[in-house]
């Protein structure tokens, strides 16, 4: 067997049951797609739920204020990616009839889809031939075919060819789910499970005996103090009130002014978040 057979064999038998990969049509693979940049499956899951039940197409969420998708995103993280998906559900009825194309041209027009999330709709949804270069495939395929720890810090063109020629002729968008599935459960960033990996008799990182990343520092994700989490705690002030709040409160949720007014500055000019009145704030409507 093919070291794809045996990968893609392995994905049939032992992969998560997912809502977006037992309904692979194109609108919910690209609310997930959306939601999952950065964001974990533990924590998109309920929200993808929601998400599906109270829009189950582009049309219905296009019919609501952006603002009721920042809302709807809840503690996601980056939530300019709410507002870009509902300006892709806007594009989608105006420029499509209400259907996710198909294209991947029409896919990379799409507001908030970028090179990645048009090859992942294009083959989850669509079964296109199309390499998907996550994080989690590219460490994958770092490990096992390139014999490194971890891939370079963003995508090179060593690592299309790369991807391109693995792809299997038939079934490559199953290919596509099931090294991104190996990545995300079993050759994980700082723990990978080779005990348990179904293709580590093929593992080049493995048969060198596991040599050191020797490329750049990898990003550490600072957290605490930074300008992201007062911004996260600023819209969470937004989302759980009914209407436009007070200066006030969000003065009441981080000390320091200056970097307070300034990640409220910075929300507004990304979109989330519409001065009413010099001290009133809303989402945006
Ligand atoms: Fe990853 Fe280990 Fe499998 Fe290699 S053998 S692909 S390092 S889990």
């Amino acid at each position: 067997m093919t070291l794809q057979d045996e990968l893609i064999d392995w994905f049939d038998a032992e992969a998560r049951d997912l809502p977006w990969r037992s309904r692979p049509e194109p609108w919910p693979v690209l609310v997930s797609e959306l939601m999952l940049q950065q964001t974990p499956v533990s924590r998109v899951l309920p929200v993808f739920e929601a998400w599906m039940r109270r829009w189950p197409t582009p049309a219905a969420l296009a019919a609501e204020p952006a603002g009721e998708a920042v809302r709807a995103w809840g503690r996601l993280g980056y939530p300019r990616r709410a507002l870009r998906l509902h300006a892709a559900a806007v594009a989608v009825v105006e420029r499509h009839g209400g259907e996710v194309p198909s294209a991947r041209a029409d896919l990379l027009a799409l507001p908030g889809v970028g090179d990645y999330t048009a090859s992942a709709v294009a083959s989850f949804a669509f079964g296109d031939r199309q390499p998907v270069l996550d994080t989690n495939v590219r460490r994958v395929l770092a490990r096992l075919v390139t014999g490194v720890a971890f891939p370079p810090p963003s995508v090179t063109a060593a690592e299309r060819r790369l991807a391109d020629s693995l792809m299997p002729p038939e079934g490559a968008h199953r290919w596509a789910a099931a090294t991104m599935e190996l990545g995300a459960v079993v050759c994980t960033a700082r723990s990978p499970r080779c005990d348990a990996c179904p293709v580590s008799q093929h593992c080049r990182w493995r048969a060198a005996g596991y040599p050191e990343h020797a490329g750049p520092p990898r990003r550490g994700q600072a957290w605490a103090g930074t300008d992201r989490q007062v911004r996260v705690k600023l819209m969470a002030v937004l989302r759980e009130a009914d209407g436009p709040v007070p200066r006030s409160a969000l003065e009441s949720v981080w000390d320091d002014a200056p970097q307070r007014e300034r990640c409220l500055d910075s929300l507004v000019a990304d979109g989330l978040v519409e001065p009413v009145t010099d001290e009133l704030f809303s989402l945006p409507a």
